[in-house]
């Protein structure tokens, strides 16, 4: 195999890349080129202005952290960050102050918001970006897109006694970061997705590929709303290449993040199983050959296997890049020839 796409959103999409780069160039996954090329096409569901700046956490998340940017410890925005500019809007009284914008984080999105103001499409300004964070360690072999060109915003929907509908709506930005996802979401609204066209090359990417992989992403708002792209589901469906996911629920929640709240949101029950099964089997009109479970759902394959899906179950901590690339290697060889 030589082609690789990856439906990415931001920490456990970008951790997962990391794994799977690091078993590319140490040649350990099965049956793919140690010179393999890998496209990412991430989330921009997340996306947000604010303070004037155009921001992308998710293209950011990934960009940082396979460019060695990324603070690890957080998970998001740039290492060694300062806090200067946060302080002095805050000192204006100028909200929201609960959204972090570090003083390196900030160069980034003033970048890519003057490209943005000047007419270039976001999949132009993010391959700017990547000259600087990817082209130095990966030249041409790893291409990051965004889903979309398009502006489309993840809403949620949450209870509020005095609205008159008794619900208020929320950037999907304020739930997790003002809100960090303890109230319940009633609806998760993508708004402008049924209007976005995908982003140039996206359907190529998967339709081209040997491999497409699902990573232990969320599977609401990373992965669901890439594949909510209109024609991005149908080319997974569709294409030629065989199809992988790992389950970012583990032991019946997520590791890190708003899975659990997401799918309840959704009506999807919260098991490795389900979320598998919500994806569904391409024999079956859904988007995956094969779904990768944690060892301690490996009671839950046989479900699967009922669904019409390839299913094992491997270690899916991502502890560190040779634990990661392990499971990329089962997750590939889940679904290769002889499997
Ligand atoms: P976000 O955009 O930053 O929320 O990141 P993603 O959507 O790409 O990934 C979030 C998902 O990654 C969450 O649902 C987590 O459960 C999952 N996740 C994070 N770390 C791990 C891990 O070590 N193993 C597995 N299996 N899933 C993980
Ligand atoms: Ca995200």
């Amino acid at each position: 195999m030589k082609k690789l796409t990856v439906l990415s959103g931001g920490m456990g999409g970008a951790r997962f890349l990391q794994g799977l780069l690091h078993g590319i160039r140490a040649g350990i996954l099965p049956g793919v080129a140690d010179d393999a090329e890998v496209t990412v096409v991430a989330n921009t569901g997340d996306d947000w202005w604010v303070h004037g700046l155009k921001v992308c956490p998710d293209l950011d998340t990934v960009m940082y952290t396979l460019g060695d940017g990324i603070d690890l410890e957080r998970g998001w925005g740039r290492r060694e960050e300062t806090w200067s500019a946060k302080a002095e809007l805050e000192a204006y009284g100028v909200e929201p102050t609960w959204f972090g914008l570090g003083d390196r984080d900030i160069a980034t999105h003033l970048v890519r918001t003057q490209l943005v103001e000047a007419g270039y499409p976001l999949s132009a300004v993010t391959q700017a970006l990547c000259r600087r964070w990817l082209s130095p360690t990966y030249g041409e072999a790893l291409r990051l897109l965004p889903m979309t060109d398009d502006r489309v915003e993840t809403h949620v929907a949450i209870a509020d006694p005095e609205a008159p509908s008794g619900q208020r709506v929320v950037h999907f930005q304020e739930y997790w970061v003002r809100l960090h996802a303890r109230v319940p979401a009633e609806a998760v609204v993508f708004v402008g997705l049924e209007q976005a066209s995908p982003a140039p090359g996206v359907l190529d990417a998967i339709a081209d590929a040997d491999l497409v992989v699902l990573p232990p992403s969320n599977p609401v708002v990373s992965v669901g709303t890439i594949l909510g792209v209109p024609g991005v589901r149908d080319a997974v469906r569709t294409t030629t290449a065989k199809v992988v996911g790992l389950s970012p629920i583990v032991g019946g929640t997520h590791v890190r993040g708003m899975a659990a709240q997401m799918l309840t949101s959704v009506g999807v029950e919260v098991s490795a199983a389900a979320v598998g099964l919500h994806y569904g089997s391409r024999t079956r009109g859904g988007v995956l050959d094969g779904w990768l479970v944690d060892e301690r759902d490996a009671d839950q394959v046989g479900r699967l296997e009922d669904g019409g899906l390839r299913a094992a179950a491997a270690p899916l901590m991502m502890t560190d890049h040779d634990t990661t690339a392990a499971m990329a290697a089962a997750a590939i060889a889940l679904v290769g020839e002889d499997a």
